[in-house]
């Protein structure tokens, strides 16, 4: 095996994955989960009988800090954002352990 060749390789490899760690927007470690809620109005289209329909969705943030389970509300707005920073967290990860 030619180890010049090897350690070329995986110079090349390594100077690839600062690259794309560097090209990785904002990073957020956590889960989003979508809630589908009812109001207190008995009227509301929420309580239908026959059709029921429940508002939403209501993104959940979950994440750990400070040791501790927490969550936040993420509005519509923010959503596609947030899930970009998620993805981007799992790729830094990855990346980081290669
Ligand atoms: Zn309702």
């Amino acid at each position: 095996m030619d180890l010049d060749k090897e350690i070329g390789t995986l110079e090349r490899r390594i100077l690839e994955i600062k690259n794309e760690i560097m090209g990785l927007g904002e990073i957020r470690n956590g889960s989003v989960s979508e809630q589908y809620n009812v109001c207190g109005n008995p009227t509301c289209r929420c309580k239908d009988k026959d059709n029921p329909q429940k508002h939403g969705p209501d993104y959940q943030l979950s994440y750990r800090f400070n040791k501790k389970s927490t969550s936040q509300f993420v509005s519509a707005e923010n959503i596609d954002k947030v899930r970009q920073q998620l993805a981007d967290y799992k790729t830094c990860v990855k990346l980081k352990d290669e």
